[in-house]
């Protein structure tokens, strides 16, 4: 039976980095028809956000991952937290302790720092020297009288070549000796990330561990504490990092790049494109296909499918895919996205009129097709919000000094002022009015009205425009600029 898992620390935001391991799991589980658990990892309390937990699970939800077994559904491997674990360590620091695979460390912070001071001043790799691993009965007492607390050390066994097959990434071979004697549990008496972690995944019968490269070098610690511990390791695979637009390691607090999880959501993405986006970060069917719902995404998974290679993160990519969804999308959907951003920009109230809301999902249907996110509408439509048209394009202006452009303007006015249908087909054929009475016709006739109402040489189909602008306002435009 398939078991993997995602296990986030709660320090923060959903980031796509931590999404793209979720769903790779969410994907390999769905595919082999196994379970999907979300746990966290919370034993750094120092790094401990409030709502990282809610954070995560409803971006997660956002996407569309569900999950078999975590805090809010519960499971029959609980509890999803690690904190509230503490307990079900305690007997594998004894066995580790009985079996002389860990010992009591009780140097200081200071000693510490003094001993790696020293080790870099040789110019050798800091780690620790094991000095405590030999500590007589009455040196530990002593110790506890001045009231020291120990932590709890693995023993690392030296000159051991430790390795196992990463299931992305191949053999992967490390020395023990590179790997200094580290602590599993402190003198706190919480435990590491690396202790806890193999006896989550261990309690929780996970069989596959997907996660991000940068535990790569964690996997040897693990390794040599399951066979310690004489319990079998899960198989691994290690996803490779995401790269920014320039090819540096990307950065959480780069703020010109999107990368949390609920800015897209709140800037009006689809959690479809969202997926289907992250998916490609790392993994590829092979093939041309691009577009990928969900269930074709678990149809394809596969880890021999994803990149050693770092992906790159391309935001116009994101923009590209997201639009192509936007495009294909039921307009109703597209203005529930729009709405929230019309309104905070004060551009609509807060509580809209049936007509109202007609004319909003017009209007949102008018442009649905130029938006790579719904916030972009109210940069997009400007021109139908403000009192007066705004000229900025200076060909724009200067068509509108051409001699025939009170000629049909003016035709088009009188017309106007009459219309009692101001439908899209009406004005039409009010246009093909003012036509046959002025003899101006194509861009003398069009790029004019259009120039007039919007200020803009290029827009939307112009019919519409001019429907949705409305009567009092192309009336109104007209007048003051005649
Ligand atoms: N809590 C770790 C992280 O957020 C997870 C490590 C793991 O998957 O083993 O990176």
């Amino acid at each position: 039976n398939i078991r993997v898992r995602y296990a986030p620390s709660p320090t923060g935001h959903l980031h796509i980095g931590g999404a793209r391991t979720a769903l790779f799991n969410y994907l390999f589980a769905r595919k082999q028809g196994g379970a999907f658990i979300v746990r966290f990892e919370d034993t750094d309390q120092t790094r401990h956000v409030e709502t990282g937990i809610d954070s995560q699970l409803n971006g997660l939800k956002w996407l569309g991952l569900d999950w078999e077994e975590s805090v809010d559904v519960g499971g029959p491997y609980g509890p999803y937290l690690q904190t509230q674990r503490l307990p079900l360590y305690q007997p594998y620091v004894q066995q580790l302790l009985e079996s002389g695979n860990a010992y009591e460390c009780f140097c200081s912070e200071e000693d510490l720092e003094q001993e790696r001071a020293e080790q870099e001043a040789r110019g050798e790799m800091p780690r620790y020297s094991g000095k405590c691993r030999h500590l007589t009965a009455e040196q530990t007492a002593a110790y506890r009288a001045e009231g020291r607390q120990p932590a709890i050390r693995f023993k690392v066994p030296e000159d051991k070549i430790i390795s196992f097959d990463d299931q992305i990434r191949g053999l992967v071979e490390f020395e023990s000796g590179g790997i200094g004697d580290f602590i599993i549990v402190r003198p706190t008496g919480i435990p590491t990330y690396n202790f806890a972690v193999i006896l989550d995944d261990h309690l929780m019968k996970i069989t596959h561990v997907i996660r991000g490269e940068e535990h790569l070098s964690n996997t040897p610690r693990q390794m040599i504490m399951y066979e310690a511990l004489g319990l079998p390791a899960p198989k691994f695979a290690h996803l490779a990092i995401i790269l920014n637009p320039d090819r540096k390691k990307m950065s959480k607090r780069d703020e010109s790049l999107i990368q949390f999880i609920e800015q897209y959501r709140d800037l009006g993405y689809l959690p479809e494109a969202v997926v289907n986006f992250i998916a490609l970060l790392g993994w590829s069917p092979g093939g041309e296909q691009e577009m990928y719902l969900m269930d074709e995404l678990i149809a394809e998974f596969s880890l021999d499918r994803v990149a050693k290679s770092p992906a790159v993160f391309d935001m116009d990519k994101l923009n590209w895919m997201n639009n192509q969804y936007l495009k294909k999308a039921d307009p109703v959907i597209v203005t529930a996205l729009a709405v929230p951003h019309l309104q905070k920009a004060g551009r609509i109230g807060e509580a809209l009129s049936e007509e109202q809301q007609q004319w909003v999902t017009s209007l949102v249907a008018l442009y649905q097709e130029q938006l790579n996110y719904a916030a972009q509408i109210v940069e997009l439509t400007e021109l139908f919000f403000k009192e007066d048209v705004v000229f900025e394009d200076d060909e724009a202006k200067a068509l509108l000094t051409e001699e025939y452009v009170p000629v049909v303007l003016g035709s088009f006015l009188g017309k106007a002022e009459q219309a009692e249908d101001f439908s899209p087909a009406a004005i039409q054929a009010l246009l093909k009015e003012v036509q046959k009475e002025t003899g101006y016709k194509g861009k003398q006739l069009f790029m004019t009205t259009r120039v007039a109402l919007t200020g803009q040489m290029h827009g939307r189909d112009l019919n519409h425009t001019i429907h949705l602008l409305g009567k009092n306002k192309v009336v109104a435009r007209l007048k003051k600029l005649l």
